[in-house]
C-alpha cells in the first residue's frame, strides 16, 4: 500500500502512519494509543484518522485509502456524527477529575449500535488526576475487546508509567517552515483559510515552530498576534548574543521589557531559532523557524558549533532562572548578555 493513503489527512508524520497505520491495516489494533506532542501539532488529526481508519468499512481493501473517507462510517465520523466515537474532557475544571473518567468507563463494557469499536479521544490526558489515571488503569489492564483509547498530551511524562506501559505511544512530528508553508496554501487553495498573503502566511509559518495547528491560528486571526512580537524579540536577542558586543548586548536587554510569563515565549523561539543554526550546520536541509533558509545556513557559517551550544545552555539556564527560580528577568538577561558575548 502507498504510504500516502495512510491517513491522508495527516501531513508528514511517518512515524504515526508507519508505527500504527499499517497495524490498523492489518486488523491489529491497539486498545491504547497516547499521541504526545505540543498543541497545534496535529494530535487532533492523527486521533481522528486512527479512529477513522479503525471503523473504516473499506479497511481491507487494498486500492482504498486508510480510511477512506466515503462509506458511512467514515462519512459520519468526518461530520462529527459516529456514535462510535466519544471525546472526553476536563471542560473549564483545571485538571481531568476521575468523576469524568468513571463517568466514561460506566457505559464501556456496552457495545456501540453501529459498528465494532468504540473509540474514547482523551482530551489533555496529562491533566487527568492520579486517581483519575488510577481508575482508567483497571480498565487499560482487562479492556472490552471493542474499546479503544486514545489520550491526547503534550506532556506524557505527566502520566502514570503504568497507563504509558499499556499503550502504544506516538509522538506528532515537527514541521519545516516550508511543510507548513505548502500546507497553508494548500488550504488557501482548498478554500479552508482565507488568502492573507504570502508575507503574513511566512511570518505565521516560521511563529508556529513547526505545529500546524499554531500557523492555521496565526492566518486567521484577525490581527497579530501578541506571539509575533514575542517570536522577533526572540530572534533578536538571538542574534543579539551571537553577533553584538557586551556593551551593546547589554544595552538591548535592558530595553526588553515584558511580563513575567512572556519571556518563556521568548526564550523559547530564541532557542527555535539558535537550533535552527545548529542544525544547518550539521547538514540539515529544513528549519522549523527561520523562514530563510539560505539566509539562515550563511549566518550559521559565521559561528563556531561550540559557540552555538554554549549561547542554547546559557539561554536554557536563564529561562529556567526567570520561569522557574523567579529570578529578576532584567538580571537574569544583563548576566546572560554578559555571558554570551564573553
Ligand atoms: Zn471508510
Amino acid at each position: 500500500m502507498n504510504d500516502k493513503k495512510i491517513f491522508p489527512a495527516l501531513i508528514a508524520n511517518e512515524a504515526i502512519k508507519n508505527l500504527c497505520g499499517k497495524d490498523i491495516l492489518r486488523s491489529h489494533i491497539s486498545h491504547a494509543y497516547i499521541i504526545d506532542g505540543p498543541d497545534g501539532s496535529g494530535k487532533h488529526t492523527a486521533a481522528k484518522q486512527i479512529a477513522m481508519a479503525i471503523l473504516c468499512e473499506n479497511k481491507g481493501k487494498s486500492s482504498a485509502p486508510c480510511p477512506c473517507g466515503v462509506c458511512p462510517s467514515c462519512k459520519k465520523a468526518a461530520a462529527g456524527f459516529s456514535t462510535c466515537i466519544e471525546y472526553v474532557n476536563r471542560g473549564s475544571a483545571a485538571t481531568l477529575q476521575v468523576e469524568t473518567i468513571r463517568k466514561m468507563l460506566s457505559a464501556v463494557s456496552y457495545l456501540p449500535e453501529d459498528g465494532d469499536h468504540k473509540i474514547y479521544i482523551i482530551e489533555d490526558a496529562h491533566k487527568m488526576t492520579t486517581a483519575a489515571q488510577n481508575a482508567l488503569l483497571l480498565t487499560l489492564e482487562e479492556p472490552p475487546s471493542h474499546a479503544v483509547f486514545i489520550l491526547l498530551t503534550s506532556d506524557s511524562g505527566a502520566l502514570l508509567e503504568t497507563v504509558r506501559s499499556r499503550a502504544l505511544v506516538l509522538k506528532t512530528e515537527l514541521l519545516s517552515v516550508h511543510s507548513i508553508l505548502s500546507a497553508l496554501t494548500s488550504m488557501v487553495d482548498m478554500g479552508k483559510i482565507p488568502d492573507v498573503g504570502t508575507e503574513k502566511m511566512k511570518t505565521a509559518a516560521s511563529a508556529s515552530s513547526g505545529c500546524l495547528g499554531r500557523a492555521v491560528e496565526f492566518c486567521t486571526a484577525s490581527e497579530d498576534s501578541g506571539s509575533m512580537k514575542l517570536r522577533s524579540i526572540g530572534e533578536k536577542l538571538t542574534d543579539t548574543l551571537l553577533f553584538a558586543s557586551a556593551a551593546e548586548a547589554i544595552m538591548y536587554c535592558r530595553s526588553v521589557d515584558l511580563k513575567r510569563p512572556e519571556y518563556e515565549t521568548v526564550f523559547y523561539y530564541a532557542m527555535a531559532f539558535l537550533r535552527d543554526y545548529i542544525a544547518v550546520k550539521s547538514g540539515a536541509d529544513e528549519t522549523i523557524v527561520s523562514i530563510d533558509t539560505d539566509k539562515c545556513k550563511q549566518t550559521a557559517e559565521r559561528l563556531a558549533l561550540p559557540r552555538l551550544y554554549r549561547t542554547y545552555e546559557l539561554l536554557r539556564a536563564a529561562e529556567e532562572d526567570i520561569t522557574k527560580r523567579n529570578a529578576s528577568p532584567l538580571v537574569v538577561l544583563c548576566t546572560l548578555a554578559a555571558n554570551a558575548t564573553k
